[in-house]
């Protein structure tokens, strides 16, 4: 059961690390390294493949490589390339270059040499180091722009006397240029100074209570930042790294084997590879160390790691804020106490290097607001290697004077400082104008009992944006289309369409970058692909002329994705709602009468495309007839004798049910063919004006019958008002489980209700799951009603508004903020309101009906209640003495069904025959129950 006491998701986290002499950030990385060479020479610094290095030999090595760049004339903080092999000598050639004042720039040598050159004339290098294997591959240039360092020849140089030299550089010197992909694709250097580098790495010692007795396996390419923490972090420890190449990690068993072998105590590596690791049947070697990174890591998985070491954490931090800015215990017992959430929290910000969460315009932002995540302090590397511009743009000073990189990432922080993560800010996607994240539906789809892992992911295509999933499949189950296809009906069952993503791709395997973490921009590339190609599917391949106007009309209604001749309209997320409003598109667009049922007879493209064909061809037999659908007043069952009903707001199913038993034909009368602009409907007596207008172009004078249902009550009781004084008789009101009248004329303000209360109510009958992930939001706007609207504002750019929407959560947040704010949506409220859907016809509602003054009513009255609650007595109060007031036991919404349905259209049967004949019901509040 959830709880609703302030969150604790951290209350045993640990500070994470103790406050260290600032001082020690002064020295250099170099230095850090020689004192425990100095100290240790003897011990074992670097167990490669094939050979082994003690901190003397590598210090040596080191030293000779610092003397003969420096002997080249090594300019202060040139960047030297590293285009190498991973052996001992590459971590020599990373010190080296650090001794000599320069910085390093890794090229990876797994990665295509187009890349390696590319990134070689972005840094500007001069010089690069290759070894045997790699020299070739840059030879073309050799000469040219760069100058070729081998490794081997500086390794052979007879020792001349060792030449240990001053190292050179300061703390603010250039360490290394990093380039990471970013969500563009396109590279960017970070240029990362010394002292960046030895704060995060005094952090991690502390954090993983790292010494000389420990030993990293090293697997990280080195073009990746977190290699620095798995090369220096043990050299400055005097530990061992186990060097190892990144193909370790795809060979099944073969990561274990080596941890075993090796004694390996600490080990990181992303989401995405301990994903892989795990699978594997045999039991992870139990690790001191083990480190999640880089991606959001799903809880589940969370779990999974938090059980295979002593200390687990999982760090975040981009490049730009020095590899890692925040991190999260996840092996205590508060490490995950949300599982439902999209990923584990980053936790809190390591010390030197301060978080701050801001809105749009910088400001920050309150605890459990969610927002961006901008770093400041020693994180905050130098800025993008000759792209002042950029720099400029993602490297801002605050008020404080300080300099902060904004990471683009949407987190938000508890009172104790954790921070929760959300996901990128550029992912979020609009599918049928609700807001979605990529993460949430992978969330979902991983659910599924075909799946094995997932990606999602947006990609563009010709209607828009939409979701894009990859999996990879159980081996059991075939990756055909006909599997990804039954897996997307499988979701359509038990989430709200716009969490259905548009494409699933199945894979053998998920794409990697060459960093280890879920390549999503190859997924989007391979979706956008795909939506380019001719569609193989025969049946769209031959959409006739009607199907492609009906499918562009679908389109605008749904905002949905590619539409197939075999999509049903009501599996594309129509509602009701939406075929009303594609239906009168597609009367227009071949000048039809398509009555409502019509589109429950033909639910898919193809069906309804050949019932309009149908239909065109009649019409031209047939002389045309006076359209009957137009305005809001429409016909939904032609047959009866008597005067016709206008229904307010009435299901449109009544009509296919055949359930009307009525001896008069039946008119829908409904703001729903204001279509959106029914949220910018003013008030109850507009919105009436209107339909009357229409129904007197159905029926110019009365007696008029009029009915409603729910909010319909109050719309046709002002029609009903209007009418009359217009002088025009109404023979009967007929009220179906009416909304309450919240003001009548002359009463007192309403009294506003417990609201705490009633949002535990609330929140207990919703799905668990979601209540619990609801809870903090909720409460922070019940308890803070005049920053609701604000907050909400804040947490609707990335809450998962489909989830949301898909429970009764939502509505009643919105309840709440019209309760609070019962005004017409200002430019704030209205980013509240998903305008086109069901919600947004709600809000619109609620709030109507809130400034809404009822008057009192003396007409002849039949009003069917679902107790003698509240709306009964408040309409007891409005309604005179030729009201007959009935209770039905039954729901809101059961009420149009059997057997509710069966008794409340018998009785207005009953009372219509009589209208007029009979005198009103001697006991006008007659009970009667189902
Ligand atoms: P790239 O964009 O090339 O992947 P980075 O390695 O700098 O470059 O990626 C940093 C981004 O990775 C962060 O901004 C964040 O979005 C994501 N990230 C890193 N670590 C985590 C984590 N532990 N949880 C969630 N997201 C993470």
């Amino acid at each position: 059961m959830m709880s609703f006491g302030p969150p604790s998701i951290d209350a045993a986290q640990p500070a994470v690390v103790g406050d260290w002499d600032l001082a020690e950030t002064t020295r250099n990385l170099y230095d850090l390294f020689d004192e425990r060479a100095r100290a240790t020479p003897d011990a074992v610094a670097i167990v490669g493949e094939s050979s082994t290095l003690t901190y003397s030999q590598l210090r040596h090595l080191a030293l000779d490589v610092s003397a003969d760049l420096r002997n080249a004339g090594l300019d202060r903080e040139e960047v030297v390339g590293v285009f190498m092999r991973r052996t001992p000598e590459v971590i020599a050639v990373l010190l080296g270059i650090l001794h000599a004042g320069g910085a390093y720039v890794p090229l990876d040598p797994a990665e295509p040499t187009e890349r390696a050159l590319l990134l070689a004339e972005r840094a500007g290098l001069r010089r690069v180091f290759v070894d045997a294997t790699t020299a070739t591959r840059l030879a073309p240039l050799c000469g040219k722009t760069l100058t070729l360092i081998d490794v081997d020849a500086v390794h052979r140089t007879p020792s001349a006397p060792l030449d240990t030299g001053p190292s050179a550089p300061g703390d603010r010197s250039l360490a290394y240029v990093m380039f990471t992909s970013g969500s563009t694709g396109r590279p960017k250097g970070v240029e990362v100074e010394h002292r960046n580098v030895v704060n995060l790495l005094l952090a991690a010692q502390r954090a993983f209570e790292f010494d000389a007795r420990d030993r990293y396996l090293a697997v990280s390419t080195l073009s990746f930042d977190i290699s620095v923490v798995e090369v220096f972090l043990p050299l400055i420890c005097g530990a061992s790294l186990v060097l190892r190449d990144k193909q370790l990690l795809l060979t099944q068993g073969a990561t274990a084997a080596a941890i075993e072998q090796h004694g390996v105590t600490v080990f990181q590596t992303g989401p995405s590879v301990w994903k892989l690791l795990l699978e594997g049947r045999a039991a992870f070697p139990r690790l001191r160390v083990a480190i999640t990174t880089g991606e959001a890591v799903p809880p589940v998985l969370a779990d999974r790691v938090a059980k295979l070491a002593d200390i687990v954490w999982n760090l975040y931090g981009p490049t730009e804020t020095t590899i890692w800015c925040s991190g999260h215990r996840l092996d205590l017992p508060d490490g995950l106490d949300d599982a439902t959430a999209c990923a584990a929290p980053v936790g809190a910000c390591w010390p030197n290097m301060p978080g701050v969460v801001v809105d749009d315009d910088g400001d920050e932002v309150d605890e459990g607001t969610p927002g961006e995540l901008w770093v400041g302090g020693l994180a905050v590397t130098r800025g993008y290697r000759f792209d002042a511009e950029r720099t400029a743009e993602r490297y801002v000073a605050r008020a404080d004077g300080e300099r902060y990189y904004r990471t683009g990432d949407i987190v938000e922080k508890t009172s104790s400082g954790v921070l929760r993560f959300f996901g990128r800010n550029d992912d979020q996607v609009q599918v049928h104008g609700v807001r979605v994240e990529p993460m949430e539906v992978e969330e979902l789809v991983i659910e599924d009992r075909a799946v094995r892992q997932a990606a999602a992911t947006w990609f563009d295509h010709a209607e828009g944006r939409s979701i894009v999933v990859g999996v990879v499949l159980h081996d059991d189950e075939q990756e055909d289309r006909e599997v990804t296809g039954s897996l997307r009906d499988r979701l359509a069952e038990r989430v709200p369409t716009a969490l259905i993503p548009a494409r699933v791709i199945a894979y053998d395997q998920l794409p990697l970058t060459p960093n280890g973490k879920t390549d999503r921009i190859a997924i989007r590339t391979a979706a956008e692909a795909l939506d380019h190609q001719p569609v193989v599917d025969s049946a769209d391949a031959s959409l006739t002329p009607t199907e492609h106007t009906l499918r562009a009309i679908w389109s605008a209604t749904l905002r949905s994705g590619p539409i197939r001749r075999n999509d049903s309209f009501f599996g594309l997320g129509g509602d009701s709602l939406a075929a009303v409003s594609m239906l009168l598109d597609a009367e227009d667009a071949f000048g039809i009468d398509l009555p409502i049922c019509t589109v429950y007879e033909a639910p898919t493209l193809g069906e309804l495309s050949h019932r309009i064909d149908r239909l065109r061809k009649d019409s031209r037999l047939r002389p045309p007839q006076p359209s009957s659908t137009r305005g809001s007043a429409f016909e939904l069952v032609q047959r009866g004798s008597g005067r016709p009903v206008f229904f307010c707001a009435i299901e449109t199913h009544l009509a296919r049910d055949g359930a009307w038993r009525v001896d008069a034909p039946l008119y829908a009368v409904n703001y729903w063919t204001l279509g959106r602009g029914f949220s910018r409907a003013g008030d109850v007596a507009s919105l009436a004006a209107e339909h009357v207008r229409d129904i007197r172009a159905v029926q110019a004078h009365g007696p008029y019958r009029l009915a409603g249902y729910s909010f319909g009550g109050l719309v046709a009781l002002e029609i009903a008002q209007q009418l009359r004084n217009a002088g025009d008789e109404v023979e009967m009101l007929f009220l179906l489980d009416p909304t309450e009248p919240y003001r009548r004329a002359n009463s007192p303000d309403l009294q506003r209700r417990d609201l705490y209360d009633d949002y535990r109510k609330t929140m207990r009958a919703a799905d668990e799951r979601v209540a619990h992930r609801l809870a903090r939001h909720a409460l922070q706007m019940v308890r803070h009603p005049t920053d609701a609207v604000s907050y909400a504002r804040k947490r609707l750019s990335i809450a998962p508004m489909a989830l949301l929407q898909h429970h009764d959560v939502w509505p009643w947040i919105q309840y709440r903020i019209v309760d609070l704010h019962g005004r017409r949506p200002n430019r704030v409220t209205a980013r509240l309101l998903p305008e086109d859907r069901w919600q947004g016809f709600w809000y619109a509602a609620q709030r109507i009906a809130r400034n809404y003054v009822a008057q009192t009513y003396d007409g002849p009255t039949l009003a069917v209640f679902l107790d003698r609650g509240e709306r009964h007595d408040a309409w007891a109060g409005i309604l005179g003495e030729r009201a007959e007031l009935r209770v039905v036991r039954s729901s809101h919404g059961e009420i149009l069904a059997d057997p509710a349905l069966h008794q409340w259209i018998d009785l207005l049967a009953d009372r219509l025959d009589a209208a007029g004949t009979l005198a009103p019901p001697q006991e006008a509040h007659a009970h009667w129950v189902a």
